[in-house]
């Protein structure tokens, strides 16, 4: 793992603070070309950032490319897009007892921003917010995660050749290295991944009041019930679930089925399964492998009966970091498989009366960061869009929320606090700053000064 010297963060951190402090940042003409050498550095490097991925994940480069690259260039052109008209003052009407004023909004930017991000997507989940921290004017620190260590290594080394040294610099570490980090004042700390360090995380902030977002993780269920093509909902399921072998912060994490579709619906998860990887999906070169032997060891454990029978999957092989695609059928809500986020590819189904009994399971547990339904019946969907609470609610389409630019993406209670992308992400990293003019005379202030002598307005 390459690691900071500890003696550096913090004149990294006093670096960067600099640049911002001499308006390096601020003006477009910057952001602009800030954003276009990110897209030039995602362009240019798409094969070694891909190899960097694979040797982290085993990612196929064709998913790797449209689950991350992509994404990240597509932020980027819709923000270069609209950045100029989401930088634009807001002007809002004055009160008529200040009158005659001008009053309206201007977004600057907070300061000096310190992006953390996990390994499971290292170079979505680093670049995407950097577009939001950069298109509004800020200063960056970025810490990819040391797990992802080959993604790591070579976003350290291609950050500084496209983006401005004086502004953007890349910390590389761990534990060690970020909890120094975390000793020095930032403007705004962007964290993406477990709940445990979130707390961490946000106690350190509170050190210097600085604000936080927090991208968390947790349960994210599905429902499903009878009134939909089967195949079709077991393929959405089935590739949500196995992409990037289920290390996916929105990864379906099991299945809530009404009773004449569960068993249906784990078998032809089963076929998409077979479909999608082949028999031996271990041979395949599109799935994905576990990234360490700490999540094998703890995925592997979730293989045994008392978590469900097995239709399909339970194969494993610690070497290889490989757990085959496994559904699980029959599952109780007691079993062990159904007490923590899974973020891997074992997929639980438990069997519900309907939909009021899913509601109510989900409704007992932490607030997901994504919920998804599959039904046609409207009372059912309104019932989960008014009943339930979470990041985001989709119907027939999980995971792929999170490409829509103009949607904020982020969790609620345990799975996280904010959200970013598109405009939403320049909000984050800016301050609104309320401006009022008004002109000395004529001067209607001079109304409400004491003394209050009888006939004066009270406004
Ligand atoms: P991780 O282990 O890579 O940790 C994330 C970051 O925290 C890393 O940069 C790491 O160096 C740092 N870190 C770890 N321990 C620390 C400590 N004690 N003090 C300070 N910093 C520390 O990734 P992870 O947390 O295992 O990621 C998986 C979790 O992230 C899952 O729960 C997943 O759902 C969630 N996640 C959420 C999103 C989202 O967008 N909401 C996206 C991806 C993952």
């Amino acid at each position: 793992m390459n690691a900071t010297p500890n003696t550096d963060i913090a004149q990294q951190v006093a670096h960067v603070r600099d640049g911002f402090d001499q308006g390096v940042t601020k003006p477009y003409a910057w952001r602009r070309e800030q954003l276009q050498a990110l897209d030039r550095l995602v362009a240019d490097n798409e094969a070694a950032l891909c190899a960097a991925i694979h040797a982290d994940l085993r990612k196929h480069p064709h998913e790797a490319y449209t689950t991350e690259l992509a994404i990240v260039r597509a932020e980027i052109a819709h923000t270069l897009k609209h950045l100029k008209g989401w930088l634009k003052p807001r002007t809002v009407k004055p009160s008529l007892a200040v009158l005659p004023a001008r009053a309206y909004t201007v977004l600057e930017p907070l300061g000096v921003a310190l992006i953390i991000a996990p390994w499971n997507y290292p170079v979505q989940l680093l670049l995407a917010p950097m577009v939001g921290a950069l298109a509004a004017g800020n200063a960056v620190v970025v810490k990819p995660s040391e797990i992802a260590a080959h993604t790591s290594s070579l976003l350290a080394d291609l950050i500084p050749k496209y983006l401005d040294p004086r502004a953007v610099v890349v910390v590389e570490g761990g534990v060690p290295e970020t909890t120094e980090l975390l000793e020095q004042r930032f403007d705004h700390i962007f964290y993406t991944g477990n709940g445990t360090v979130g707390r961490i995380v946000m106690t350190a902030a509170a050190q210097h009041l600085t604000p936080v977002t927090l991208e968390l993780g947790g349960k994210s269920p599905v429902f499903v019930d009878d009134t939909q093509d089967i195949d079709l909902v077991a393929a959405r399921i089935a590739w949500g679930k196995f992409v990037n072998a289920g290390q996916t912060c929105v990864a379906p994490d099991y299945v809530l089925a009404t009773p004449s579709v569960a068993r249906d619906l784990a078998h032809a998860i089963a076929r998409v399964v077979e479909r999608m990887y082949g028999p031996d999906p271990k041979s395949s070169q599109d799935y994905g492998r576990v990234i360490n032997e700490r999540q094998f060891d703890r995925l592997s454990a979730y293989l045994g009966s008392e978590n469900g029978e097995t239709i399909t999957g339970g194969q494993v092989s610690r070497e290889d970091l490989y757990i085959a695609p496994t559904v699980l059928f029959g599952t109780s809500p007691d079993a062990p498989v159904m007490q923590e986020e899974i973020f891997g590819p074992i997929l639980p189904i438990v069997t519900v009366r309907d939909a009021a009994e899913a509601i109510s399971y989900v409704r007992g547990g932490d607030k997901p960061l994504a919920l998804y339904v599959f039904s046609d019946r409207r009372e059912v969907r309104r019932a989960f869009l008014r009943d339930t609470s979470s990041g985001a609610l989709t119907f027939g389409l999980p995971v792929a929320h999170l490409a829509i630019p103009d949607l904020p993406f982020g969790g609620v209670g345990e799975s996280g606090m904010g959200s970013y992308h598109g405009k939403r992400s320049i909000e984050v990293f800016s301050h609104e700053k309320s401006v009022v003019s008004k002109p000395l005379t004529p001067d209607t202030m001079a109304l409400i000064y004491p003394p209050f002598e009888e006939g004066k307005s009270t406004i």
